[in-house]
C-alpha cells in the first residue's frame, strides 16, 4: 500500500508532464579519447546546443555535462539523464551528434530502446533529429558509424577554434611580438620583440621609411625569417616585403583579430595603439598610391570609354626604329573592343595628341582668380552667420531638454505617490522620453551640418583655381584625376575626340564662364547656381551638395542643365 502512493504520484508526473510542452535536456560530453582534446570543447558544444534549442524553439530543463569516453557503459552524468527521462523530467534530448549518447552498443540500445517506447520523443542533433517511428535499423546504423569518430574530426575542431575565437582568443600561431601560451593556451606579449614591432610601426608612421627599410632595422635587432619547407636557402634573411606590409596591417597589434573572414575583439594586449595603427595605414596608403603614377606610360587608361561601342579605351606600346637606327616609342590609346558581335571603327590615337586634346578640356574649367576670391568670401559670410544661427537653435533644444527633464522628474514623483495610474505614468513617461531622444538628435544634426557644405566648397574652389597649373603640367596622373573630379566616368574618346558631360557644379563654371566675360561680376556664378550653398547670400539657390543628390537621383546633367538656365544643352565636344 505504501508503495502505490508514489507510484500513483509518479504516473500523474509522467501524465502532467506529457500534455505539457515538452522539455529537453542539453548533453555534451568531452571524452578522455585523443580525437576531442580541444579544451574547449564542453564550452563550445554547450554554445552550439544552446543556440540549437533556440533555433528550434525546445525548452531546455537543464543541461548535462560528461567528461569520460563514451566507449564503455557506465558514464554517471549519462545514467543520471537516463533516469530522469524515465522520470518524465524530459521528453527529448540535444547533443551535438548522436556520438555524443553512445559508442558503446549497451548505451546505444538502451536509447534506441527508449525512443521506440516514446519515453523519448525526439533526439535532436545539429544536423538531424531523431524520433520513435524511426527506422530502428537506421539508427542503430548510425550509431555504429560513430566509432568512424575520424570523419567528423575536422568539423569539431573547426567547431573548437571557432569558440575560441569568440572568447577573444586568437586560436592560431601568434603573430610576431607574441607568443603562445601552451600552459594557458593563450597569446601573451612577447617582452624582447613586442617593443622591436611598436618601434617598426612608429618608423614607419614617420613615412620616411620603405618596407624594405622596416625589414633592415627589424634583422638588425635579430627578426629573421625562419627556415621555409622547400626553399632550401632559407632562413636568416631580413623579412621580405610583403611580410612586413601584412605585419603593419594586422590588426592584432591594437587588439583586434581575424578569423575565418570575422572580424573579433582579442583578450590580448595591444602593443601599438589605434591612432598610431590608423596612421600607419594612412602612410601605407599614400606610399602605395604613388608608385605606379611615376612614370607609368598608360597613365590614361581607364579615364575613357569608347564613343561607338562604349568599352574602355587602352593603351598600347610600340616601339619604332629608323633608319638610322634611333628607336622610338610610341604610346597609343585605343578601344579594347570587347564585344565581338560588335564591330567598332574607331581608330587609334597617339598620346600626345589625346595629352593636348584634355589639356585644352581642363583649360576650359579653370575657375578666375577673382571670382574664386569673391566665392570664397562668400561662403565665408554664410559659414559664419550659419555658425551663429545654429548656435542659437543649439541653445534653444538645449533649453527645451532640459524642461523636458523636469517633466520627467514631476511625473516619476507623482506616480511614486500614486497620483496616477501605472499605465497612464507609463505612456506619459515614453513620449516625454521620445521627444527628449529627438531634440538630443537633433542637436547632433545642426551640430554637425552647421559648416558641413564649407569645406567641400573651399576643396572645389580650390581644384577649380589650380587647374591652369594642370592643364600645362606634364604631371599626367594629376591631369587625370582633374578629369576624373570634372568628368566623372562620363568622357568618351570618338573620331579621337575626347568629350564629355561634366558634372553639375563644373557645368555651371563652364556656362557662366562661356556667357559672360572674366570681369562680370560674381552673382552672375553664383546665379548659374550649383556652386554656392544654400544660405543667406546664396539664398534659395542649389548648393553644390544638393545638386550632387538630384544627380544621384538620375537627373542627367543636361536636364539639370535646361532647369537651370532654360537652355538646352550643349553635349557635344567640348
Ligand atoms: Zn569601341
Amino acid at each position: 500500500m505504501i508503495a502505490v502512493v508514489p507510484l500513483l504520484l509518479y504516473a500523474e508526473h509522467l501524465l502532467y508532464n506529457r500534455d505539457m510542452t515538452p522539455a529537453y535536456f542539453l548533453y555534451a560530453r568531452k571524452s578522455t579519447d585523443v580525437e576531442d582534446k580541444q579544451v574547449l570543447s564542453i564550452e563550445a558544444q554547450l554554445a552550439e546546443l544552446r543556440a540549437l534549442a533556440r533555433r528550434d524553439g525546445l525548452e531546455v530543463a537543464e543541461e548535462f555535462v560528461e567528461k569520460r569516453s563514451a566507449k564503455m557503459p557506465g558514464r554517471p552524468v549519462f545514467e543520471e539523464m537516463l533516469k530522469r527521462v524515465e522520470r518524465g523530467e524530459a521528453q527529448g534530448v540535444v547533443c551535438w551528434k548522436i556520438d555524443r549518447l553512445s559508442r558503446n552498443p549497451v548505451d546505444s540500445g538502451r536509447i534506441s530502446w527508449l525512443l521506440q517506447q516514446s519515453v523519448i520523443q525526439k533526439i535532436v542533433t545539429h544536423d538531424k533529429a531523431y524520433f520513435p517511428h524511426d527506422n530502428v535499423l537506421l539508427m542503430s546504423v548510425e550509431f555504429g558509424m560513430a566509432n568512424q569518430y575520424i570523419r567528423d574530426l575536422s568539423v569539431n575542431v573547426t567547431r573548437g577554434l571557432r569558440q575560441k575565437a569568440r572568447m577573444g582568443i586568437y586560436p592560431s600561431t601568434a603573430p610576431l611580438g607574441y607568443l603562445n601560451d601552451p600552459r594557458t593556451r593563450t597569446i601573451v606579449v612577447d617582452r624582447r620583440k613586442a617593443p622591436l614591432v611598436r618601434k617598426a610601426f612608429e618608423l614607419y608612421a614617420k613615412n620616411e621609411s620603405r618596407l624594405e627599410d622596416i625589414a633592415q632595422f627589424l634583422f638588425e635587432r635579430g627578426i629573421k625569417t625562419g627556415a621555409t619547407r622547400g626553399w632550401s636557402k632559407g632562413g636568416g634573411r631580413p623579412l621580405k616585403k610583403d611580410q612586413i606590409a601584412f605585419l603593419l596591417s594586422n590588426p592584432f597589434y591594437f587588439g583586434h583579430f581575424k578569423y575565418s573572414g570575422e572580424m573579433y575583439e582579442g583578450t590580448h594586449t595591444p602593443i601599438v595603439s589605434k591612432r598610431l595603427f590608423d596612421r600607419v595605414q594612412e602612410v601605407s596608403r599614400l606610399r602605395s598610391n604613388k608608385r605606379p603614377s611615376e612614370n607609368n606610360p598608360q597613365v590614361y587608361c581607364g579615364l575613357l570609354r569608347c564613343g561607338e561601342c562604349g568599352f574602355s579605351i587602352t593603351a598600347e606600346d610600340k616601339l619604332k626604329r629608323q633608319k638610322n637606327g634611333n628607336v622610338h616609342r610610341y604610346v597609343y590609346y585605343r578601344c579594347t573592343k570587347k564585344k565581338a558581335a560588335v564591330h567598332c571603327s574607331q581608330p587609334y590615337v597617339r598620346e600626345e595628341a589625346l595629352d593636348s586634346q584634355l589639356s585644352g578640356l581642363l583649360a576650359k574649367f579653370v575657375l578666375p582668380e577673382h571670382w574664386a576670391k569673391e566665392l570664397d568670401a562668400m561662403a565665408e559670410k554664410d559659414a559664419a552667420s550659419a555658425s551663429q544661427t545654429t548656435a542659437a537653435s543649439v541653445q534653444a533644444m538645449r533649453a527645451k531638454i532640459a524642461d523636458l527633464d523636469g517633466k520627467i522628474a514631476r511625473l516619476t514623483d507623482l506616480f511614486v505617490e500614486q497620483d496616477i495610474e501605472r499605465g497612464d505614468y507609463l505612456e506619459r513617461k515614453r513620449a516625454l522620453m521620445s521627444t527628449k531622444k529627438s531634440a538630443q538628435e537633433r542637436i547632433l544634426l545642426l551640430e554637425r551640418n552647421a559648416a558641413v557644405w564649407l569645406e567641400p566648397m573651399r576643396a572645389w574652389l580650390k581644384d577649380a583655381s589650380l587647374l591652369d597649373e594642370a592643364a600645362q603640367s606634364k604631371d599626367l596622373p594629376s591631369k587625370k584625376s582633374s578629369l576624373q573630379k570634372i568628368f566623372g566616368s562620363n568622357l568618351t574618346l570618338h573620331a579621337r575626340e575626347a568629350r564629355g558631360v561634366p558634372q553639375n557644379q563644373w557645368f555651371s563654371l563652364l556656362a557662366a564662364k562661356e556667357n559672360h566675360s572674366e570681369n562680370d561680376l560674381v552673382p552672375i556664378l553664383v546665379d548659374q547656381r550649383g556652386i554656392g550653398p544654400r544660405t543667406s547670400s546664396l539664398q534659395m539657390r542649389h548648393s553644390t551638395t544638393e545638386l550632387l543628390a538630384l544627380m544621384r537621383d538620375k537627373e542627367d546633367a543636361s536636364i539639370l542643365f535646361s532647369r537651370m538656365t532654360g537652355q538646352h544643352a550643349h553635349i557635344g565636344p567640348l
